[in-house]
């Protein structure tokens, strides 16, 4: 995965070794002692109409789980978040509550400091919840057979939801472990310990749900046998694709860049090696983009000794896709945010291999962005880019037919696609805005959908 990184040093050359190396990717946000979990959650005023509900994209019953856990009925306040999202535990985590729920409570202003936590008492309530039995059990088998194409949170949760309504689920997955974006794509500080996987197996504990790894869309498994062997398909497909910059040298076919990658295939190599110090380490690193993948990204690289990292975005600061809070996070990680440059030409040295960067200074005229005619270049021996992901095209062949909207898929209200008995959620479509919360409750809406359609087909029938 990081071939074209395979000149450059390890982040364990000089004396650092891998468990110094991960003591700095330990948990982002400490949980909160029990102490402190009955404490914040007696600052809720369970809000009649709350805000933080809707505010929160799966409709969490939030005032109800923490006035739970102020009685010291965690599992009820489990209960509570997973009936709405079984990937509550995981969310908790990542979600970016400081735009969601957190942002709209009512104690969010100044003479309060602070908003309620509520994404650490989500996680408190997820983590100290110890249930005999499962907390969702499946209803009497329906006989129906569903496929869902994707283990990533909105397949997960479509499958969990099919599930408990007595459905067979089988999950079509391209890569040896469920999880997608939460196993593979998130900055190992913010889910540690396995957290994805041990989530994974407790969703999975409700039954009738198998996942078959190495199948891939437009591979070895198309869309015509998925529907002639199911009742009905979800498409959780997630965005496979990383957008390129569209430089010169760039899209040579087959030959990538020494020293270029995207920042997607290195995060994800980082998640996954159970040495951090064996990985490829740019000194001087530069991060194209300004979302929380590129935040995550270059927090890494600082993280794992870097000397220089920096973050470039063509607009301003106030148009960057990442939160205040991960741009904070970033420049407390000794990353620099240089906004207002534009990539230009990629730098290579007599070897061919990534030497920097040279950008174009912009500005907004008129709402255009526009180029200043002045240049920038950021010496760099490491360029990921971070600039938007999007569907993968040999996904899409295997899915003639299928109508788009905006690059992704095309569903309606209820996640239908144009297809009879295919529907699709997830960072695939075109709603939403490609976050794992999201996509769970896409998932959990398309079962519903499907299971109403397929009730309704039975009671025609
Ligand atoms: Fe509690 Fe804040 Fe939600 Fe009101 S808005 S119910 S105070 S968390």
């Amino acid at each position: 995965m990081t071939d074209s990184l395979d000149h450059l040093p390890r982040a364990g050359d000089g004396g650092r070794d891998a468990a110094a190396l991960e003591a700095n990717f330990r948990d982002l946000h400490p949980p909160l002692t029990q102490r402190q979990a009955i404490i914040e959650s007696q600052r809720c005023l369970y809000c009649y109409d709350a805000p933080c509900i809707e505010a929160c994209p799966s409709n969490i019953d939030i005032p109800r789980f923490i006035r739970e856990i102020s009685e010291d009925n965690i599992n009820g306040a489990a209960q509570t978040i997973l009936e709405e999202n079984i990937l509550g535990g995981s969310c908790a985590r990542v979600c970016p509550t400081e735009i969601l729920c957190e942002q709209s409570c009512v104690r969010n202003h100044d003479a309060e400091c602070q908003p309620v936590l509520i994404g650490l008492l989500q996680r408190h309530a997820i983590d100290h919840m110890h249930f005999t039995e499962h907390p969702f059990p499946r209803a009497a088998d329906t006989g129906r057979h569903i496929a869902v194409v994707g283990a990533g949170p909105a397949g997960l949760a479509c499958a969990h939801r099919l599930a408990t309504h007595g459905h067979r689920v089988t999950i079509f997955e391209a890569d040896p472990k469920p999880g997608g974006l939460n196993e593979y794509g998130i900055a190992r500080y913010k889910l540690v310990d396995d957290y994805a996987q041990k989530e994974i197996d407790f969703l999975l504990a409700v039954g009738g749900i198998e996942i078959r790894h190495g199948q891939r869309l437009g591979d070895n498994l198309d869309l015509a046998t998925l529907k002639r062997d199911h009742d009905a398909v979800f498409l959780g497909l997630g965005l496979g694709a990383s957008r390129r910059l569209g430089l010169t040298g760039e899209d040579a076919p087959g030959v990538a860049t020494p020293g270029l990658m995207p920042a997607t295939d290195y995060i994800r190599t980082l998640r996954e090696t159970d040495d951090l110090s064996t990985l490829p380490l740019a000194r001087r690193c530069v991060v194209i983009g300004a979302g929380n993948t590129a935040i995550d990204m270059a927090v890494q690289m600082a993280r794992l000794g870097a000397d220089e990292v920096t973050l470039v975005y063509r607009r301003g600061i106030d148009a960057m896709p990442a939160t205040g809070h991960e741009q904070e996070i970033a420049r407390a990680n000794g990353v620099k945010i240089v906004t207002w440059a534009r990539p230009e030409e990629i730098l290579l040295d007599a070897e061919g291999r990534v030497a920097g960067m040279r950008f174009a200074r912009t500005e907004s005229r008129d709402g255009t962005l526009v180029d200043t005619g002045e240049t920038l270049e950021i010496a760099a021996d490491g360029v990921f880019t971070a600039i938007g992901q999007t569907l993968d095209e040999a996904h899409l062949a295997a899915i003639p037919g299928l109508e788009r909207e905006g690059g992704k898929v095309h569903v309606d209200g209820h996640f239908r696609t144009d297809l009879p008995g295919v529907y699709a959620g997830g960072d695939c479509i075109a709603l939403g805005q490609d976050l794992t919360v999201q996509a769970v409750q896409h998932g959990k809406l398309a079962a519903q959908a499907i299971h109403q359609d397929l009730m309704a087909q039975q009671e025609v029938a």
